[in-house]
């Protein structure tokens, strides 16, 4: 028997509410997992590109890029000393005649910048400045210096010759010519700030490059179980010697193979010796793990000068510290972890000690 009409159009009715419902499912289920793009965005600081990758609705992650981009423009601005206008030029031009009262900002740099001082021996000094000018960092030179430029200007080094005065938040320099330099804390400083920053906007998935300081936040990408952060071989600059995977932490690089500059001949790196006042030419790379930035900056560069045993005794001070050293030459090398190191292509991570 033929339906009635009646009957057609209580089925089409059927029909059309299961459509309905399925698609609505269908939306229900999509929002529900349909992952959007990150959103990212590259800024020019520190002299190289940060990129900042932030897994989050635009509506949310676009003010928050808003908001990194202005404090790394702010903190470059203070402590850039190739610009004769920023904070730290200032301090390190007058410092020497009258006590220098800083900004909030450059104080909770220097704050670090002591700390990091008294942790690593004094293998991590700010005041490293005039060997940094003496080694022509600063302006090119053709000859190498003698063995009493070096002393001298070693008689211009050393944080223990620099007054602080905490309750005024001065700066007073005891010898004069003595100078300030950032660039070994400057960045991992920023990243601390801009992970903050993202942190107080509700964004949770992060994953920040200053230019070889790179942060994460606890939580991976969607999908993922982890961030992946590659180290770079030193003898081949263009290849990966490794790959990290981290949550929640920060990773830094110091090495030989950045920022040299030739002077007779000699291969000058950009790292010195605040104790010897020379170029060091310890391991080839050094990187560091940790949960704070401005730690991956400091101890990746303080371990670059002190080795391995600096290492060890900083993994025990700063729980959740590993380090990675690339150690040997190009025909022959390998790599020595000291703590925990989260290596996802070499040996297994070792056991802190
Ligand atoms: P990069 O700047 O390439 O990331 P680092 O973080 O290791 O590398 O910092 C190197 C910079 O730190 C140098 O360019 C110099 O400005 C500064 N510096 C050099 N030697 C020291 C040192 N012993 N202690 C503190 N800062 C240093
Ligand atoms: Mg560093």
């Amino acid at each position: 028997m033929a339906p009635t009409a009646r009957q057609r159009r209580r089925t089409l009715a059927v029909l059309a509410g299961i459509l309905v419902l399925t698609l609505a499912v269908h939306w229900v289920y999509r929002a529900k997992t349909a992952e959007p793009p990150p959103v990212s965005r590259e800024v020019a600081v520190f002299d190289s590109y940060a990129r900042l990758t932030l897994w989050a609705a635009e509506s949310r992650a676009l003010p928050a890029l808003d908001e990194c981009s202005a404090e790394l423009a702010r903190i470059h601005l203070a402590l850039n000393r190739f610009n004769p206008a920023s904070e730290v030029s200032r301090l390190n031009a007058t410092a020497a005649q009258e006590p220098f009262v800083c900004s909030p900002l450059l104080w909770d740099v220097l704050r670090q910048a002591r700390q990091a001082y008294r942790q690593t021996d004094g293998a991590f000094d700010i005041s490293v400045g005039p060997l940094m000018a003496l080694w022509g960092f600063h302006r090119r030179r053709d000859t190498l210096p003698s063995d009493a430029e070096i002393a001298a200007a070693l008689g211009r080094v050393g944080l223990g010759r620099v007054v602080f005065d905490d309750h005024d938040r001065s700066v007073r320099f005891t010898v004069k010519g003595m100078s300030l330099d950032f660039g070994g804390i400057a960045k991992g400083y920023a990243l601390d700030r801009v992970m903050a920053i993202l942190a107080r906007h509700g964004i949770d998935q992060a994953l920040v490059d200053l230019g070889g300081n790179v942060g994460c936040t606890e939580q991976p990408p969607p999908g993922r179980p982890h961030f992946v952060v590659g180290i770079r071989n030193p003898f081949a600059i263009k290849t990966l010697l490794d790959r990290l995977a981290v949550r929640g932490l920060a990773v830094a690089t110091s090495g030989n193979y950045e920022r040299r500059i030739v002077v007779q001949g000699k291969e000058i790196g950009h790292i010195v010796d605040p104790r010897t006042g020379r170029p060091v030419s310890g391991p080839s790379g050094v990187t560091a793990v940790t949960p704070r930035g401005v730690d991956s900056d400091v101890f990746s560069t303080a371990v670059y000068v002190a080795g391995p045993d600096l290492a060890r005794r900083l993994v025990k001070a700063v729980p959740g510290t590993g380090f990675a050293l690339v150690m040997g030459t190009a025909d022959d090398y390998h790599i020595e972890t000291v703590g925990t190191v989260p290596l996802l292509d070499g040996p297994p991570a070792a056991a802190a000690p």
